[in-house]
Order: C-alpha cells, then sequence, then structure tokens
C-alpha cells in the first residue's frame, strides 16, 4: 500500500535528526497566539502528533489550506521545544464531496476527534491509520456515512484493545445462544442470558444487530457499507457503539452528540 510508505527520519531518543517528513491526516486543528495553527495529527508510523504551524492563519500562508482538518498532507517538520514545527505542507487528498454534505461531514469530523481520543501521543498506530484514512475515502465515495461511522469506531476499539467481543460471554465464556444475549459496554461484550448479575448495565441487542457486528469487525469498510441495514439496526448499532466508548473514555466525544442530533 504505496500511500502508508513514507520517506521519514524517525525521530529517536539516540541520534534525534533535527528534522522529518511524513504523511498524517489532520485530526484537529486550533488558533494560536499571532497568526500560528496548533494541529492534531496522525501519521501513520509516528502516531498522534501535536505540531504548529507559525503565521498558518495568515492569508498569504503557504501552509494554511494544506493543514485543514480531513485532509491528508505530506508534511516536513522541524524538532521543536515543546511542540514541532511544520516547515512544510502539501495536501494529497482533501475529501472536498464529504467537506460539502453535512451528513459526512459531521461522521468525518466525529471519528477525527474519535481517533484524537482514543490515541495517546507519538504512539504508532498505524492500523487506526488506515481506518481514518479508509472511512474518509468510503465517505468520498458517497459510502453510507453510519455503516462507515461504525465499521470505524469498531477499527478503532480494536486497534486500541478495545474490541468488544461479540461470540462468547465475556462473563462465563460460553457461545452466545441466539437472542438470548445482550450488550455489555462495562464488561467488554456479549453476555449469556444465563449469567446472574451480568445484566446491570446491559444493553438489549437483537440477533440481527449482532450479526452486523460481526461482520463489521471482521470485513472491509466496503463491505460493511453494503450491507443493507434497517434504521432500527442502525440505532441499536449506534448505541451499542457508542456505550462501548463512552465506557472506554469515561466520557462522550463532543461530536457524537452533533452526529446524534443531526440523524433525528
Ligand atoms: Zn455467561
Amino acid at each position: 500500500m504505496q500511500a502508508y510508505n513514507q520517506s521519514l527520519q524517525r525521530p529517536s531518543s539516540g541520534a534525534r535528526p533535527r528534522s522529518y517528513k511524513t504523511e498524517c491526516i489532520i485530526l484537529r486543528a486550533h488558533p494560536m497566539r499571532d497568526a500560528d495553527r496548533l494541529v492534531v495529527v496522525l501519521a501513520p508510523s509516528l502516531g498522534k502528533l501535536k505540531l504548529t504551524a507559525r503565521g498558518a492563519r495568515k492569508v498569504a500562508s503557504k501552509l494554511g489550506g494544506h493543514l485543514d482538518v480531513l485532509n491528508r498532507a505530506r508534511v516536513a517538520i522541524a524538532v521543536g521545544h515543546t511542540f514541532d514545527v511544520v516547515t512544510g505542507a502539501e495536501s494529497e487528498e482533501t475529501f472536498p464531496s464529504v467537506k460539502a454534505a453535512l451528513p459526512r461531514l459531521a461522521e468525518a469530523l466525529y471519528l477525527m476527534e474519535l481517533a484524537d481520543l482514543l490515541l495517546p501521543e507519538a504512539d504508532p498506530h498505524p492500523a487506526s491509520y488506515r481506518a481514518l484514512l479508509e472511512s474518509l475515502r468510503a465517505l468520498q465515495d458517497g459510502r453510507e456515512p453510519a455503516a462507515v461511522a461504525r465499521h470505524a469506531e469498531l477499527a478503532l476499539l480494536a486497534d486500541a484493545g478495545f474490541l468488544p467481543e461479540l461470540r462468547r460471554c465475556v462473563a462465563c465464556g460460553a457461545g452466545v445462544q441466539p437472542d438470548r444475549h445482550r450488550f455489555a459496554p462495562a464488561l467488554g461484550g456479549v453476555v449469556c442470558g444465563v449469567c446472574p448479575g451480568a445484566s446491570a448495565g446491559t444493553l438489549p441487542l437483537s440477533l440481527s444487530a449482532l450479526k452486523v457486528l460481526r461482520h463489521f469487525a471482521e470485513r472491509s469498510v466496503g463491505g460493511a457499507a453494503a450491507l443493507d441495514i434497517g434504521p432500527a439496526v442502525h440505532a441499536e448499532l449506534q448505541d451499542a457503539l457508542g456505550s462501548s466508548i463512552r465506557f472506554v473514555l469515561d466520557r462522550q466525544p463532543n461530536a457524537a452528540a452533533f452526529v446524534e442530533r443531526l440523524s433525528r
């Protein structure tokens, strides 16, 4: 996969280079003092990085538009004291169809926030990078935004070590019997109908929704988005994964509430 290859000299503790290059996805951007911008990016093999872009908010800036949120860009970075500094940037994919349609944009921004919240800084997470990039491309191609988002949630949870268990009861280990299971976000997956005390804080989960979750966990985003899923099952998926994410993060991502309001 050529898109993930990169010419970079990884900053290591030994002989730390003064500059490096990487491709990255822009997760978020904030104004800083003067005309500077703080950008949080995800790079395939360097993980999440906080960088400053000097003068990026000036009209004549050569960096500005390349560092917009959602863009995939190639950046040149100089090692700095507090933050490393972007010295050059060129956007490679800007996902115009995503930015132009609110339902797609809302899900995309939600996924950027989710990756930012789930991933620690400077810790390589190539699978999360791949999941975000494939999700952005699927949204750009007009795939169903909710399916893309649920698929990405599972991929990001899996890469962070929190993939929900979908086949065996997380309390007793028995195979889940059809239609007797519930979903237990705090326990990290499904519980069988037999385990006592495992019902606190659990959600009902239809067999259809469980099967879709298993399918999503095993397939590409294209395979996930090709499934014909009714609104009731979509709502169940959103509840189950949203609850898992709230449990893992101990909060709800800001953009999740916005997406919910938008979808009503
Ligand atoms: Zn059980």
